[in-house]
């Protein structure tokens, strides 16, 4: 439905493309982030300044967030001048991957001022965003799915997980473990081609058409590591949060996950190495660092 009254909190990396996505398909947005510099763009786009998560909330019905880590968004929800302290709020619309535990809960604390949660984690990175070929993950209530449904589809493929809070989170981590581990397996198979002194583009492009090509060889290496530009743009600490919350959830489910454990350690190392705010692709760097080689071209 072109032409909602719709709230945004969270316009960084994922949240600016998608804020732009939503005024292009003709939305009012009242917008809030505690970076003046991510607002600004989107102010100059049309998009209404609020000062905080609760005034956002005073301003529209539906209220969508993108935010970095599961307890900004329980801050952002349930805390201090949060979302549940809006006057006209129905819905909010949480984006962001946080894992299953903060979606029930928040979803529990917005329910007690009546105010119903959806849980949409997305895949696809910036340039999904950008483009409207994100695949969205949601779970709520069947009938809230069809006030919400419209405005999601904004952003790409929408699939329904299920009615329980959390649910869809559950898919966004396995999904992003599985992210992580082939780029981790991609760059040690690629590092050994280097160091027997492969070119590292005849080898993407050999295992991009034979069995061992996946979202790394396809994406990842072509656009971030090849070019040594490690700018695919998604945070280590966010991989690492990501991988880490998959561990978890696995283990309170009595689900063995040893690759996953790995994976998680080798985002560690990535992130004591380069910090939190470089791009996960950086993990590539500490295998080259290992191997002595560096995987260019
Ligand atoms: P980001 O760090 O670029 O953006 C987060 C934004 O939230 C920033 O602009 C920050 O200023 C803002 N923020 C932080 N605390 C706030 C608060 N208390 N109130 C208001 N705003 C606040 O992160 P991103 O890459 O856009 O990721 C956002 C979410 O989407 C994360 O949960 C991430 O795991 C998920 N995600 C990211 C990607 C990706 O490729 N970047 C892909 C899929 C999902």
């Amino acid at each position: 439905m072109p032409g909602q009254s719709l709230g945004f909190i969270g316009l960084g990396r994922m949240g600016g493309p998608m804020v732009g996505r939503l005024l292009d398909a003709g939305h009012a947005l009242t917008v809030f982030d505690t970076s003046e510099a991510a607002v600004e763009p989107l102010i100059a786009r049309g998009a209404v300044r609020a000062g905080s998560a609760a005034e956002v909330a005073s301003a529209a019905e539906i209220v969508l967030a993108s935010l970095p880590t599961p307890d900004v968004v329980h801050q952002v929800a349930l805390g201090e001048s949060g979302v549940a302290e809006g006057s006209r709020v129905r819905i909010m619309i949480d984006l962001s991957t946080t894992g299953p535990g903060v979606a029930g809960r928040v979803a529990q604390g917005l329910a007690g001022r009546g105010i119903q949660a959806v849980d949409a984690p997305v895949s696809g990175g910036i340039k999904g965003a950008r483009e409207g070929t994100l695949a969205v993950m949601v779970s709520c209530p069947k009938a809230t799915l069809e006030s919400v449904e419209p405005i999601v589809r904004t952003f790409g493929k929408v699939f329904y997980v299920g009615e329980k809070p959390g649910l869809a989170q559950v898919v966004k981590l396995g999904n992003n473990m599985l992210a992580a581990t082939a780029l981790l397996a991609s760059s040690e198979a690629l590092a050994m081609g280097v160091k027997a002194g492969v070119d590292p583009k005849v080898m993407i492009d050999i295992v991009n058409a034979s069995s061992g090509r996946n979202s790394a060889t396809q994406d990842k290496f072509p656009r971030a590591i090849l070019p040594g530009t490690f700018d695919f743009g998604f945070a280590t600490g966010l991989s690492y949060k990501d991988v880490r919350l998959c561990v978890d959830e696995a283990e309170a489910l009595g689900v063995p996950m040893v690759l996953g454990a790995l994976v998680r350690q080798m985002l560690a190392v990535t992130q004591a190495k380069y910090g939190a705010t470089s791009d996960f692709t950086s993990i590539a760097k500490v295998i080259e660092e290992w191997a002595g080689v560096e995987i260019r071209g």
